[in-house]
């Protein structure tokens, strides 16, 4: 197996119904050559506990709360996901940063709280489209890592970096390998500056990553595998993705 991993973002899609047979294909389709996981909504912890135990495959969650535990209605503490067996956890989504107002501090804080109970956190990180034409990508990626690494301090190392553009996402419109390489290896510089291990952590690139374009992204020197959303919730999709991971 080589060191890549793709990650499924459900979002907020799934049923019991429609899980089943995703699942199963997934783990029918292995072995897939790369690190798979997927991360569900909250109710669907068990089930894809119970569908993959056994197994290599993965699973995660796409937010936890920054306090450990309190009168947060609504929250799920980081604590809550490691008990039952959770694996990883995006935090900073463009989502959340955008509808939940999540800013750079609170991102760095939610992962601060994964990783002080054994799950890694996922970070994401990019720019907007009106970011990328005032040519702000590179301090605006840089401005959101730096967050992270200031808070976890000697722990940087253990996270997993995310690049997705803000106008890729959901939008069918991928960034070019070319231009995803040239933000991971920015990214990679800045990890180099803060954790001897930025050269084994995991940068994936996220953004309409499908089974057509997977391979190319793949090959880049600095892109370490793929954060989906979209295609996670197709079988035959995420599967070939995964196989062009491996
Ligand atoms: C995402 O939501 O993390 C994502 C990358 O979505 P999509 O693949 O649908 O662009």
């Amino acid at each position: 197996m080589n060191s890549k991993l793709v990650v499924g973002n459900w979002k907020m899609h799934g049923s019991r119904a429609s899980n089943d047979p995703l699942l199963a294909a997934v783990a029918g389709a292995r072995p897939f050559g790369c690190a798979v996981a997927v991360c569900v909504p909250f109710p669907y912890f068990a089930d894809v506990a119970a569908a993959w135990r056994g197994s290599e495959l993965l699973w995660g969650a796409q937010d936890c709360s920054a306090h450990e535990q309190g009168a947060f209605t609504g929250e799920v503490s980081a604590a809550m996901l490691s008990e039952f067996g959770c694996r990883f956890v995006i935090v900073g989504h463009s989502e959340r940063r955008q509808f939940h107002q999540e800013s750079d501090q609170l991102v760095a804080d939610k992962a601060k709280a994964a990783l002080a109970k054994g799950v890694t956190p996922i970070v994401c990180v990019g720019e907007s489209l009106a970011q990328r034409e005032a040519g702000e990508t590179e301090h605006v990626v840089k401005r959101q890592l730096s967050a992270v690494i200031h808070t976890l301090a000697h722990c940087a190392g253990e996270m997993v970096v995310a690049y997705e553009p803000v106008w890729a996402i959901g939008t069918g419109r991928t960034a070019s390998p070319e231009q995803a390489q040239a933000v991971h290896a920015v990214l990679r510089t800045q990890l180099r500056a803060a954790t001897a291990h930025a050269d084994r952590m995991k940068i994936l690139y996220g953004g309409s990553v499908k089974a057509d374009n997977a391979g190319s992204l793949f090959a880049q020197p600095d892109i370490d595998g793929g954060l989906i959303g979209g295609a996670s919730l197709n079988a035959e999709q995420f599967i070939a993705i995964c196989h062009a991971a491996g």
